[in-house]
Order: C-alpha cells, then sequence, then structure tokens
C-alpha cells in the first residue's frame, strides 16, 4: 500500500521551480546559464547608453509581445523575442555616457546578491519569515547607525528608497508632536482637531517628496513651509529663524524640519550642525534626508560635510544611488528607538505582543509595509565583497570627476556652468554661446539634452535653474573617466551650433 507520506519522484510542476530534486536543480542552473548567455551577449553589444528609439516605438514592440501563451514557451525562444524589444531597448545605466539622474550602475555583488534574495525569498516581516535575514538586516543597521554617529538607542530599518524613508520620517515627527503637543494618539484615534496648524519645514531646494509625504500624511502639502537658499544652495539659516518667528506669530505649529544632505540638482549640503541647533531650541524634529548624500559616511575627501547628522531623530539613506546597489535598496534610521512605537501595529497571525516579550525580533513592527524584501543583504554582500576601502575609492573618484568635469566645461568660451567646485558629483551648465539671446537658450538646451538621447549618443539630465533651462551631469558612475566628459561636451557643442544654424536658416 502506498503510503501517504511518499512522495512521487517526479511531481507535475517540478521543473517550475528550485527545489532538492535533480528537476529543480538542473532546471535551475539550466536557468541561470541561459540568462546569463543572453545577458552577456546583450551587454557585450552595447555600444550607447541607449538605442535613441522614440517611445512610440518601444510601445509598438512591447505590443508586439503582448500575447501570452497559453501552454508556455521555451525560455529559450522568449529571451530571443524580448532580445530588442526590453533588453537592447532599455537604457544602459552602466554606461560611461549615461550621467543623468542619482541613477546608478550596479555593482556586481549587488547583482549576485539578488540572485540569492530571491532564490531564499525571504520576507522581511516577522523572524519566523526571515530567520537568519532579520539578523542580517540588524546588523546592517547597526553598521549603519555607528557610521553615522548615533547613539546606542539608536535604530533603523531597510525601506524602498528615499520616498519611503522620508515618508518614515515625517509620519513619526508628526505623530510624536500630536502625542506631546495634544496628548494625542494619531496611531488610533486619527489627525487632532488642530491639526491644520501644524508646519513642517524645509528649504526650497528639498526634494518634493517632502510635500509628497504631508499629503500622504493628511496634513497637505500647503503643511510644508519652504526656506530660501543661500548662494550654494543651502538652506538659509537666518531665513529659518525668520520663518519660525512668523509662524508662531500666527499661530501656526511648526514640529519638523526636513534638512537636506545632498540635493538632487546642486547635491548641496543644509548646514546640519546649525539646523540641529535649531531643532533642538524650537522643539522640532529634525529629520535629514541623506538619500544622497548619506554615502559620504564612506568617504575619505568629504566625510567631515556630514557634522551634525548625528544629531537629527531620522535620517533617509538610499543605497541604489551612492552606493551602487540594484534597486531598490535604502535605510530609515531613528535616534532613539523609541520612536518606532508610532509604526508599531499588531496582527495575531503575524507579530503578536507576546512576541516581543520573548525577544522575537519581527521587524515589521518598525515598517510602514508588511512583505519586504531582503534588501540588506545587497548592502551586506558588497560591503565584505567589494570593501569599504574600494567603495571610498569608487566614491571620492566620482566627486574627483565631477570637480575636474566642472573645471573643463568652465573653461570653455561657448558654456556657462553654475557649480564650478561642486559639493558633490552633480555639475550644472548650459550651452551659452554670446550673442545667442536667452530666450533662445532654453529651447537650445533642451533640444541639445534630447537630441543626445535619441541619438544615443549620452544620456544627461535637464533641470530648471530660476526658470531657466540647465544642463545636468550626474556622474555616479566610478567608471566614467574625464575623457568621456570630454567627448559629450564635444557632441554638445556640435548639435548647438548645428541647431543654431538651423534656427538662421529658418528666419
Ligand atoms: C532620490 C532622492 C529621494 C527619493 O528617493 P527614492 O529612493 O527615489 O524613493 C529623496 N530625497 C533625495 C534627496 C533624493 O536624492
Amino acid at each position: 500500500m502506498e503510503s501517504i507520506y511518499q512522495t512521487k519522484d517526479n511531481k507535475p510542476f517540478d521543473d517550475l521551480f528550485l527545489h532538492k530534486g535533480p528537476k529543480g536543480i538542473e532546471a535551475y542552473e539550466d536557468v541561470v546559464k541561459q540568462v546569463s548567455t543572453k545577458l552577456k551577449e546583450v551587454f557585450s553589444n552595447v555600444d550607447r547608453p541607449y538605442i535613441g528609439k522614440k517611445p512610440s516605438e518601444i510601445q509598438k514592440e512591447i505590443l508586439g509581445l503582448s500575447q501570452l501563451a497559453k501552454r508556455g514557451e521555451s525560455l529559450s525562444d522568449f529571451l530571443e523575442a524580448i532580445d530588442v524589444p526590453i533588453l537592447k531597448n532599455s537604457l544602459h545605466i552602466s554606461h560611461e555616457k549615461s550621467v543623468a539622474h542619482l541613477h546608478c550602475p550596479p555593482l556586481l555583488s549587488g547583482i549576485a546578491a539578488e540572485m540569492m534574495i530571491s532564490s531564499l525569498n525571504q520576507s522581511m516581516d516577522s523572524w519566523e519569515q526571515s530567520t537568519a535575514a532579520t539578523y542580517v538586516e540588524k546588523e546592517m543597521i547597526s553598521w549603519l547607525t555607528n557610521r553615522f554617529g548615533l547613539p546606542a538607542e539608536a535604530d533603523g530599518v531597510f525601506s524602498s528608497g528615499g520616498s519611503q524613508s522620508n515618508y518614515m520620517g515625517l509620519l513619526l515627527a508628526r505623530d510624536s508632536f500630536c502625542e506631546k503637543y495634544w496628548g494625542c494618539t494619531v496611531q488610533k484615534h486619527g489627525l487632532p482637531e488642530g491639526f491644520k496648524r501644524m508646519k513642517i519645514l524645509c528649504s526650497v531646494e528639498a526634494h518634493f517628496t517632502v510635500q509628497k509625504s504631508a499629503s500622504q500624511l493628511g496634513l497637505g502639502a500647503d503643511a510644508v513651509v519652504t526656506i530660501k537658499t543661500d548662494d550654494h544652495h543651502r538652506l538659509s539659516v537666518p531665513h529659518l529663524y525668520e520663518k519660525l518667528r512668523e509662524l508662531r506669530e500666527e499661530g501656526s505649529l511648526p514640529f519638523a524640519l526636513v534638512g537636506t544632505c545632498g540635493t538632487t540638482d546642486f547635491g548641496s549640503i543644509d548646514p546640519l550642525a546649525e539646523l540641529a541647533e535649531a531643532a533642538h531650541s524650537n522643539g522640532l524634529w529634525l529629520h535629514v534626508d541623506a538619500a544622497f548624500g548619506g554615502a559620504l559616511i564612506v568617504s575619505h575627501t568629504h566625510a567631515y560635510k556630514l557634522d551634525g547628522i548625528q544629531s537629527a531623530d531620522s535620517i533617509t539613506v538610499d543605497f541604489h544611488k551612492l552606493f551602487y546597489q540594484p534597486i531598490s535598496c535604502g535605510a530609515f534610521l531613528v535616534n532613539d528607538s523609541r520612536s518606532f512605537t508610532y509604526t508599531n501595529h499588531h496582527a495575531d497571525y503575524l507579530n503578536p505582543e507576546s512576541d516581543e516579550a520573548e525577544g522575537i525580533v519581527n521587524l515589521v513592527n518598525k515598517s510602514v509595509v508588511t512583505t519586504r524584501r531582503f534588501d540588506a543583504f545587497k548592502l551586506f554582500v558588497s560591503l565584505r565583497v567589494v570593501g569599504i576601502d574600494r567603495f571610498r575609492e569608487m566614491i571620492d573618484h566620482t566627486f574627483s570627476l565631477a570637480k575636474k568635469s566642472a573645471q573643463l566645461i568652465d573653461r570653455l568660451e561657448a558654456f556657462n556652468v553654475l557649480n564650478v567646485n561642486p559639493e558633490l558629483n552633480t555639475v550644472i551648465f548650459r550651452f551659452q554661446p554670446e550673442a545667442v539671446p536667452e530666450e533662445q537658450l532654453n529651447t537650445l538646451n533642451h533640444s541639445i539634452q534630447q537630441q543626445l538621447l535619441h541619438k544615443g549618443i549620452a544620456v544627461i539630465a535637464k533641470t530648471k535653474v530660476q526658470k531657466a533651462t540647465y544642463l545636468k551631469f550626474t556622474l555616479l558612475n566610478p567608471r566614467t573617466e574625464i575623457q568621456n566628459i570630454q567627448s559629450i561636451i564635444k557632441e554638445i557643442e556640435f548639435l548647438g551650433v548645428k541647431e543654431l544654424e538651423k534656427r538662421r536658416m529658418i528666419q
């Protein structure tokens, strides 16, 4: 008689999962081999950062793919089918001339970690679903709180990135203020009656997710009061004090101050120590958005710029920017672990209160999401395999490249650089030959940026500075060299001159 405990040698779905049986192991090896062969081919043939197609062309090619096969098709046929539409039509972020956004080439150690993360598929909500991963994340959080100089009571949790971390910082700030000021538990009772008086302060150059978080937190984007910046695009402290006075006089309740460590455009760093002092003397929660600049913890040349961050109540740091991890990977840190009471909700099936008494660590208590990826592993693997020294060298290389690039462009007659001495690794400039009237410069630079993209020459960013269009390099790639920048600049000049000639002929 067949035992009910007996399992068949070959079950119907054996080739679809990674498991102990021979079919599972073989199928896994085959999948990895096929995908890596395909990617090798794609990456060996990358000669431009972008293929240059228009959005509509790509959309059409993707539409052509969308017929689903009822019984499935072989992976190799599928990889052939997506070769151009998806793989070759993608932005090649690891190309030296892909220098637009805070969007990094991923380290191979991060890619290796991703393979393990998805194969193990741990979920970071409860210890029972992430038995070892929970402790890896805790180790990485300790490493970070140490590096940022936070006290022993500090704590943190990994997040999907800067947006989520900023949201969490302001959530804790809001709830802690409502408790202190009104004795109101927002988690349970919602916002107190006087909530419309609550204000968040940040500089005009802070990230838009400050406003977005205020909206999502029920305070409304209007609760964000922006402060002017100084000549170096840093929050102006005299203006901060002035604004605080004004707000108090009108009966508003400023409760949070967001300092930025690395603004998206200029990479500028607010005077964090002075912000900490202002926050402290005015009873404000200080949240530091170091999504970009947090990487300075591993820099030799720039680490001193972080001074003051150790006094923040909460900190945002991203690893899918200057730490070269595959998307997504970020962390949210707090100065005092007790702040997490405001994110803590218990569910009997997942993280019962009794677990806490038994010392069982359920990381869901600290997060705004439930199922969560083991992203901390990417940082862990990379710190071990790449090593802190090479991280430091890579990051410092990009800072020095930015400086060299800014100086190089500054020496050219037909160009104007706004930050000849970049704070981090962005360079903001425009093509501005003499005798071209101001009103033409915006469309001219816009057109140059688009042509570079659609000719697949280089992927650079455009931004607005006081309503004028500028071009931007975000130099994250440690493999980008000054020669690459020189060649992009040559192309910009070439395209710019051609565009001006075309315009003259039309006139
Ligand atoms: C990138 C960035 C964010 C948003 O982070 P995501 O990881 O994209 O969600 C917030 N603030 C700053 C300063 C950033 O650079």
